[in-house]
């Protein structure tokens, strides 16, 4: 089967986007196909991986697409921008699935719209191959994220940080790409019925259990779904990068994959991305930016929390005062997992991350080698400048242990993350035409809770000749 579009965005949000086209790729070339996630959509993975290269670089565009580009606000970095939307993608439409299910097609990297300010409205085969590596690895450790379908080397060449690289699309598939800014753009321009009117496109598209208008309810539902998401990043040591309201997503899902990394050696204040040069959004910062970026969300749906202005407020207040206890919860069921425990123990989680502080250990194997150390801590120990700092901490740990604990740590605690100085040889390699490294980095953390018997070179973590990682948003 091919793709059944359903525009509904087109259909029922008239303002909020413009027909625009993507730019049509000189000599398309496929570098990247997702044939389970093609299958998983209900699509006959040969028959679209033949059109490919086409379809998902502009060179033609698949049967039923019908491209805009969608408006959208944002603050970055704390910044507010009354208008950012889609400067460099192309919503081609709405697919739904066998299961009636709904999913956005986005291109990315495909030309420039009227929302493209000064960009190119281009992006290179580097950051997009990169977006596919990390956003399949999230889905495959269970997070809830964008999808990557294909990336496609347009033939053209781009100029960045002023070298010339090849181009490349990035085919997206998201749950929606409503987000936080999408609130913003009409809450800015004081628009009541617009604004309500994407409340209820978000409602019955994500949470068709509740009743339209109702904003409250709406809040309530995301703060829960965006505590989890988060707290799920922080058990995995990753960190996004650019939280800014434009990519927070009202479907819950991790969006918008730029200069973001994991976490090795465990540091509260680890920041990677070159222009976070405050650590705005450093590891340790994510959940109160998730309380901060909630805010804004509050912010234009007040009219909806209650039509008494007083009241609203209160409410408003209320809810962002219960952000933090709600993360805390989540974290502490994340923690719970990965410590094996048999119940959320927010402290003995706390007292193993202040064991590590300090000590240059590697967050991804700690938690894997604290499976073993239900038996013997030796391994886990070894990873310490100063193991000494475990002596209260295991005891206490092992005497709260959930019955099958080390089976279950297996399953929460990944062998293999994309590990920063394999994506970068990874990337490097594609960029000069060699896509071998990309394809056998993209198997292995494809499979992330597998043992790491025979492919430890992907398990360990970068050697120390590596040096700081830094990563770039020009992306
Ligand atoms: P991002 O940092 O990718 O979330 O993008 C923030 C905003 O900048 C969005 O409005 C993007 O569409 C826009 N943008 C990013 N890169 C480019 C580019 N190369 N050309 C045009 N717009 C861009
Ligand atoms: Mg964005």
């Amino acid at each position: 089967m091919a793709f059944r579009f359903d525009n509904s965005w087109r259909r029922d949000l008239p303002g909020s986007y413009l027909d625009e086209v993507p730019d049509p790729a000189p000599a398309p070339v496929l570098l990247a196909f997702n044939a389970p996630l093609a299958a998983a959509l209900g699509l006959d993975p040969a028959a679209v991986q033949d059109h490919a290269a086409a379809w998902f670089s502009g060179a033609s565009l698949p049967p039923g697409a019908e491209p805009v580009a969608l408006a959208y606000a944002g603050h970055q970095f704390g910044g507010f921008s009354p208008q950012l939307g889609d400067g460099r993608a192309h919503l081609l439409g709405e697919h739904l699935d066998p299961q009636g299910r709904r999913w956005d097609i986005q291109l990315k990297g495909s030309g420039r719209t009227p929302f493209s300010r000064g960009g190119d409205g281009k992006a290179a085969v580097g950051p997009m191959l990169r977006e596919f590596l990390i956003s399949e690895a999230m889905a495959a450790m269970g997070v809830p994220t964008t999808r990557s379908l294909a990336v496609v080397a347009t033939g053209e060449t781009i100029r960045r940080d002023g070298g010339m690289l090849p181009g490349a699309v990035l085919a997206r598939v998201a749950a929606s790409h409503i987000r936080v800014g999408s609130f913003q753009f009409w809450a800015a321009r004081g628009d009541g019925d617009r604004l309500r009117a994407l409340l209820d496109y978000t409602i019955a598209r994500h949470f068709p259990e509740l009743a339209p208008g109702d904003g409250l309810g709406l809040f309530d539902a995301l703060a829960a779904r965006q505590a989890r998401l988060i707290a799920q990043w922080m058990g995995l040591g990753f960190v996004h990068g650019v939280m800014n309201t434009d990519n927070m997503a009202l479907s819950g899902e991790t969006i918008d994959y730029g200069p973001c990394a994991f976490m090795e050696a465990y540091a509260p204040g680890t920041v990677f991305s070159s222009i976070d040069r405050q650590g705005r959004y450093a590891y340790a910062n994510q959940p109160l930016i998730l309380g901060w970026n909630l805010a804004r969300l509050a912010e234009c749906l007040l009219p909806f929390f209650d039509a008494d202005e007083d009241r609203a407020l209160e409410l408003a207040n209320g809810r962002l005062q219960g952000i933090a206890g709600l993360y805390a919860a989540e974290w502490a069921v994340v923690m719970q997992a990965k410590l094996g425990l048999s119940a959320p123990d927010a402290a003995l989680a706390t007292g193993f991350l202040a064991a590590m502080e300090g000590q240059g250990v590697d967050w991804t194997l700690a938690f894997r080698r604290l499976a073993g150390a239900t038996q013997d801590a030796g391994a886990l120990r070894a990873l310490f400048a100063r193991p000494e700092a475990l002596d209260d901490w295991l005891p206490r740990w092992r005497a709260a242990l959930a019955p099958d604990a080390a089976a279950r740590m297996a399953m929460a605690n990944p062998a293999v993350i994309p590990r920063n100085h394999l994506v970068e040889e990874a990337l490097g390699a594609a960029t000069g035409g060699d896509l071998e490294p990309f394809r056998t980095l993209l198997a292995e953390v494809t499979r992330p809770f597998a043992p790491e018997a025979g492919r430890e070179r992907f398990a360990l973590p970068a050697p120390s000749g590596f040096g700081d990682y830094v990563t770039f948003c020009g992306t």
